[in-house]
């Protein structure tokens, strides 16, 4: 992009009523069949407006067509069985029941293709899609086939890629790979993590991100969040392997967070998406806060390659404080611009 500091979402934002039950994950759909369908492009829809009012310059489709950001990709493979659950530890903090990989997984036919095509047809804007990783996918499943973490990973990363490419091919410019579990499991991450993560992205003449944080403001992760200490450095754990690797941008959370910012450093040379709207309250950030996250971390990345972005997805907020948030980082995103320009 041409626009310095050009602003995008990490993800998901809210769905509308009629669609979903609002503030909820995993909420089930209101409508069925042919009017479901239907639903869900008109909240896409929305969900664009909405970014392209506040002046969000790279634009995602909210991720209006999916329940969960990791189950919904994985409901569309073979070889996992969502009627056999086993209950499993997710990223070491929750327990949940899960669904089983009971062979060989598969990916039959393309999963966001054709929403990354309406969202294509919709704006001339740049177009992020986001996808679970392949770390964060395993995680959230029972293995009774591959009975190996590491071998489960790689078969997903080949999957993830069969997707991205075609991602890619419907317009897609930026594929985002999120792996909130590089923040937990450091040595599997350093071992093969970013390697599978490499290989879900291998042959993209796009741009890939990595966005890492700390999650969605649900209890489980601000319960979690309080047993971190007063500074967060998981970071520092695999930012110097990721500097390293071919992904092109990292996206991290920064506004209300307790990771230290000059952590940022590790990655100099890569784009950066700084989270600088917190989605765990639904207090909405003043211009002036976004712009001071933004200032601190541009201490340690070139301002050609700093991304204004959200800490995380806005899924579980109400509607009106997400678009008052999309507004505040826009405008955060303005004074800086203007600061640098100055
Ligand atoms: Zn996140």
């Amino acid at each position: 992009m041409n626009k310095l500091l050009p602003t995008a979402t990490a993800g998901s934002l809210p769905k509308p009523s009629w669609l979903a039950e609002p503030e909820t994950l995993w909420s089930p759909w209101k409508l069925q069949g042919a009017a479901l369908t239907e639903g869900k492009e008109d909240a896409l829809r929305v969900a664009l407006h909405d970014q392209v009012r506040a002046g969000i310059d790279i634009v995602s489709d909210g991720e209006q067509t999916r329940q969960h950001f990791v189950t919904t990709f994985i409901e569309h493979l073979d070889g996992v069985d969502f009627d056999k659950r086993e209950t499993v530890r997710i990223r070491d903090r929750y327990d949940a029941s899960v669904p089983t990989v009971t062979g060989p997984v598969s990916r039959p036919r393309p999963v966001f293709v054709e929403d990354a095509k309406f969202l294509r047809a919709q704006t001339d804007r740049p177009i992020k899609w986001a996808l679970p990783g392949p770390m964060t996918m395993i995680d959230t499943l029972y293995d009774a086939h591959y009975k190996s973490r590491e071998k489960l990973a790689w078969e997903f990363a080949a999957i993830l890629n069969q997707e991205a490419r075609d991602l890619e091919a419907a317009g897609v410019n930026i594929i985002q790979f999120d792996e909130p579990a590089f923040n937990v499991f450091f040595d599997e991450v350093n071992d093969w993590g970013i390697a599978a993560l490499e290989r879900a992205a291998e042959g993209l003449a796009c741009e890939t991100a990595v966005h890492i944080c700390y999650g969605y403001g649900i209890k489980a992760n601000t319960d979690w969040k309080k047993t971190l200490g007063a500074e967060w450095r998981q970071y520092e754990q695999v930012f110097p392997k990721l500097q390293t690797s071919s992904i092109d941008m990292v996206s991290l959370e920064c506004q209300h967070s307790h990771v230290p910012i000059d952590l940022i450093e590790l990655l100099r040379g890569k784009k950066v998406m700084v989270g600088a709207i917190d989605v765990a309250t639904q207090i909405i950030e003043s211009p002036e806060e976004v712009a001071e996250v933004l200032r601190q971390a541009l201490r340690f990345v070139d301002a050609d390659k700093l991304y204004p972005c959200t800490n995380c997805g806005m899924a579980p907020l109400p509607r009106h404080v997400a678009r008052g948030k999309l507004a505040a980082l826009s405008a955060g995103a303005e004074i800086v611009r203007r600061e640098l320009a100055a």
